[in-house]
């Protein structure tokens, strides 16, 4: 299998984009897994900090290893939002290709000197593991909000983006560019999408050079996210509209099937639900969108 930094290099140069997804059980594992299958591109399986400990890290990052073994495309894995050093250091001794150090809620400086000091500690441990930064605001929670957070106040600018860059010796860079985490009760409704701001994209890309990740892009305008991969936008992460299609997927199989107690039988077709979003994700950050 090629390296992940290998996989990001070919995406940037390419332009196109690599989807990772967030997993919490071997449902929607398997259905993030069989949509890369099906599409031949690689894939990002993601675990945030609630996650791996319902999952276990040791178990997350044996299931991905024996899916790895199979025939397929590349499967990564990433500790996606770690907001603790001990827990950095678990996920790259476990096994994680990469480390999402999020100090983002600290002033500026401290994000900074923490962000650096994981950079320092998980290179030591393993100098082949990717490690992002993240600075600006985009919410927290892979939920259903009530109300949008006020994100423009903390949009990144390509100045602090290039400090911070520089300061931490980070390999990737999530910075706030529109997108925030969780969906708005709204846009289940309705056709409201998140709107992306695609020059601040494509100026913090010009000044940094580095790759960089869209956290929150559930429910992101399709043409948006197409610009902000142009702009220099390298991977994409799903979340919620997965959740979204495992707890469709679940209600809808039980409905169908009232008598029914087998889980393979229940849970198939939620595998399926999941599947689908992920396949339409990963068709359009890969380019392949079928065309109408
Ligand atoms: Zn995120």
């Amino acid at each position: 299998m090629i390296s992940l930094l290998k996989a990001l290099q070919q995406a940037d140069a390419r332009k196109t984009a690599i989807g990772h997804f967030n997993v919490s059980d071997l449902v929607t594992l398997y259905g993030v897994v069989e949509a890369a299958r099906q599409h031949e591109v690689p894939v990002i399986v993601g675990a945030s900090e609630a996650e791996r400990r319902f999952l276990g890290v040791p178990q997350l990052v044996a299931m991905v290893r024996s899916l790895r073994e199979t025939e397929g495309p590349p499967i990564f894995l990433n500790a996606d939002h770690t907001h603790s050093l001990p827990g950095a250091v678990e996920a790259a001794k476990a096994g994680f290709d990469w480390v999402v150090c999020d100090f983002s809620s600290l002033p500026f400086e401290e994000n900074v000197r923490q962000t650096k000091e994981a950079v320092l500690a998980l290179k030591a441990l393993r100098p082949d593991i990717l490690v992002e930064g993240e600075i600006g605001d985009i919410g927290s929670g892979s939920q259903i909000h009530e109300s949008a957070p006020d994100i423009r106040r903390t949009l990144t600018t390509p100045d602090e983006a290039r400090q911070f860059v520089e300061e931490t010796g980070i390999d990737t860079l999530a910075p706030a560019v529109g997108t925030m985490h969780g969906v708005l009760r709204s846009m289940l409704k309705t056709d409201a999408k998140k709107r992306l701001d695609v020059p601040r994209i494509q100026a913090i890309k010009q000044r940094t050079g580095m790759f960089m990740t869209l956290h929150g892009a559930s429910d992101t305008d399709d043409a948006d996210l197409r610009a902000a991969i142009a702009a220099g936008i390298t991977v994409i992460h799903i979340s919620t509209e997965l959740r979204l299609a495992w707890r469709h997927g679940i209600e809808t199989s039980f409905a169908k099937q009232p008598e029914e107690i087998g889980p393979p039988t229940l849970l198939t077709p939620v595998i399926d639900a999941v599947k689908c979003t992920v396949g339409a994700r990963l068709a359009l950050f890969s380019g392949h969108e079928a065309q109408h």
